[in-house]
């Protein structure tokens, strides 16, 4: 092991990411001296920085927008989680010299919601709103949950309807437009739409929810989102945002490369301090 062993985020853009602060914490926390610091990748350069970075010593890099699919193409060897999601965001050098490719999304959620939050998923209908690579990298995790049945809700149906047919193996999972969600109660339901981020919700019917339901949205700010509003107004039992998957996610990289796992919550205080004051 060197002094200090180097990590990095790479994305593009990269200026407000979390994860160097994260992961600093995590490092502080364990006492472990790691290096890690965001790097914007320019558009079609992914190969070879990556290459450049592992080349000069590089141990572990955690992969954002838009390169997680030249990242899952870079890896030698995948785990069974980032196969199925077709997606990489933690590549990490192994023994042999050899680059792993994970993706830690998932596992970041359930154990958000799970660990953190105390929600159940065993038997649970779960609606997921959304397609895109949030869901895509989430259903293999949630579904080993044993849930009840997911019902996956897009925008453009026919990728709902995809995702659902690629997973289909491994439970219960239905996909299709908004109005699959017309008529049905659920127990969990998760945004994972960038709708948030241009002001717009997805079009939720008023009858989805119980008064036991939990409310998940995988954005996060300073203010309860606008998914969050809808979910209270609509008397969600739960709700929360998706800070907690943020650190959860980062903790598993940090356990990947160290094989020490840090304590999240103090992490998750400190991150919910750090936006509030932002
Ligand atoms: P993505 O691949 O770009 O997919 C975006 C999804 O949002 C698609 O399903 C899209 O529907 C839908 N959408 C966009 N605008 C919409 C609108 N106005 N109304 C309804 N649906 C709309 O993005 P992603 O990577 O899956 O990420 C999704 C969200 O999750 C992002 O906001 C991201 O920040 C968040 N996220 C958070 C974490 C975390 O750690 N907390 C981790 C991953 C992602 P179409 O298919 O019809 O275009």
């Amino acid at each position: 092991m060197t002094e200090q062993d180097k990590y990095a985020v790479f994305g593009n853009p990269i200026k407000h990411s979390k994860s160097p602060a994260i992961h600093a914490a995590f490092a502080e926390q364990c006492g472990q001296r790691i290096h890690y610091r965001a790097v914007r990748v320019e558009l079609g350069d992914f190969q070879r920085a990556a290459a450049s970075f592992f080349a000069g010593g590089g141990k572990g890099l955690n992969i954002t927008l838009p390169f997680k699919q030249e990242a899952f193409a870079f890896a030698d060897t995948l785990t069974e989680r980032a196969r199925r999601a077709g997606a990489v965001n933690t590549l990490a050098l192994c023994p042999d010299g050899s680059i792993l490719g994970d993706t830690t999304d998932g596992i970041g959620l359930v154990r958000d919601m799970v660990a953190n939050l105390g929600w159940q998923l065993q038997g649970r209908r779960i609606g997921l709103l959304g397609a895109g690579g949030a869901v895509r990298g989430v259903l293999e995790p949630l579904l080993r949950e044993r849930p009840g049945s997911i019902v996956i809700a897009n925008r453009t149906a026919a990728r709902a309807a995809e995702l659902a047919a690629e997973f289909k193996d491994l439970g219960s999972v239905q996909g299709g437009g908004y109005e699959l969600l017309d008529g049905i109660e659920v127990d969990l339901l998760i945004n994972a739409t960038s709708a948030g981020l241009q002001g717009e919700l997805p079009p939720l019917p008023d009858t989805l929810l119980t008064v036991r339901s939990c409310c998940y949205d995988m954005l996060y700010g300073p203010e309860p989102t606008l998914f969050m509003r809808w979910a209270a107004q609509n008397a969600a039992w739960a709700v929360a945002d998706g800070l907690g998957m943020l650190v959860e996610q980062a903790a598993e990289s940090f356990y990947r490369w160290r094989q020490v796992r840090p304590a999240t919550q103090p992490v998750i205080n400190r991150m919910r301090n750090l936006l509030a004051a932002a």
